[in-house]
């Protein structure tokens, strides 16, 4: 004799049991069980009654209604636990757990079995879409992370401040705001490109925009002469007041600007009378400029102090008057 075996079905099971009216109390136990299943409920999120909810089902509508409260619909295949009437309310959010459930399985008509196969198979699919996108979402915040400090590693390894690390950082943000990050794809950081393009390209427009500012406003000059790989040169360094647009502020403020002018190759000579055509050449462009020098800071070589062939007193001796500072230093 072989036992009878209960029916088989070919999709996951729900605890609900077929819906009669004497068994009201068990039922509602259940529907609050599916309720507790349900991921959106436990983050306390309800969703709203829509046509969304169907996935684009057919078959779905024919049997799910709007209920009353937004974020309830009611299956017209099933009874109400409490009153026994057809009709049961549930949370939109517990439609797939009841879709899946025994009792629904058992009010639904056989002839339509397959349509409710189909219906959970397109329910559950989605629902693990969205479980997917939410993992791949959540890898994502942790690579953006991990490369934030990947990047701020980096930049503090270069010894850099962090008045230049938020520059840095600024600059790059409102870059990739604006798409413009593209380039990092298709250029060269190479160190010899990179001196080209800074002498060939952006050095004429900055020594412009130094010597028009100097045209206009007061300033001292720093200079020093260093010895870099037996190659003697002379550094010219100017130092002036200059307004600069403070986007935090939205207005121009006073800033001290330090700008290189000049790296002269000195050659063989390095006294006063080639440090004096070295300023004519590279800086006293014009009259106004030459008028614009308040002071000279240098490191008392004699090039600079010596009597007579000194730069200072050549400058004198020309008419031109300004301040002197004397430093060991100059940086
Ligand atoms: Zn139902």
């Amino acid at each position: 004799m072989s036992k009878k075996q209960p029916k088989q079905r070919a999709f996951p099971q729900g605890n609900e049991q077929a819906s009669k009216p004497n068994q009201k109390k068990i039922l509602h136990k259940e529907t609050l069980q599916d309720t507790n299943n349900d991921e959106n409920t436990q983050s306390n999120h309800y969703t709203q009654f829509s046509n969304k909810i169907f996935k684009g089902s057919k078959y779905m509508p024919t049997f799910i209604k709007e209920a009353p409260g937004k974020s309830s619909c009611i299956c017209m295949k099933c009874r109400d636990p409490l009153t026994g009437k057809l009709g049961q309310a549930m949370l939109v959010n517990s439609l797939l757990a009841h879709i899946k459930s025994d009792k629904h399985y058992a009010n639904t008509d056989p002839k339509e079995h397959k349509k409710l196969q189909e219906l959970i198979t397109l329910l559950e699919g989605t629902k693990k879409n969205k479980e997917i996108n939410s993992e791949d979402k959540g890898d994502k915040t942790d690579f953006e992370t991990k490369s934030f400090l990947k990047f701020l590693g980096f930049l503090i390894g270069q010894n850099l401040s962090f008045s230049q690390i938020h520059n840095i950082g600024s600059y790059l943000q409102k870059a990739a705001n604006e798409k413009g990050l593209g380039f990092l794809k298709i250029s060269s950081f190479n160190e010899e490109l990179l001196s080209k393009i800074t002498r060939e390209c952006f050095r004429p427009i900055l020594i412009d925009g130094i010597i028009n500012s100097l045209k206009t406003k007061p300033f001292s000059l720093s200079l020093d002469n260093a010895t870099f790989s037996g190659e003697h040169f002379c550094a010219l360094k100017v130092k002036f007041l200059d307004l600069e647009w403070n986007d935090e502020l939205q207005e121009n403020i006073s800033t001290i600007k330090n700008k290189i002018i000049a790296l002269h190759n000195l050659k063989e000579s390095s006294s006063g009378k080639t440090m004096e055509e070295i300023l004519n050449l590279k800086l006293f462009q014009t009259e106004e400029i030459k008028n614009n020098l308040i002071g000279i800071v240098h490191d008392c070589a004699s090039s600079f102090t010596g009597s007579d062939v000194g730069l200072i007193n050549l400058l004198q001796k020309a008419g031109k008057e300004f301040l002197t500072f004397e430093t060991l230093v100059i940086v």
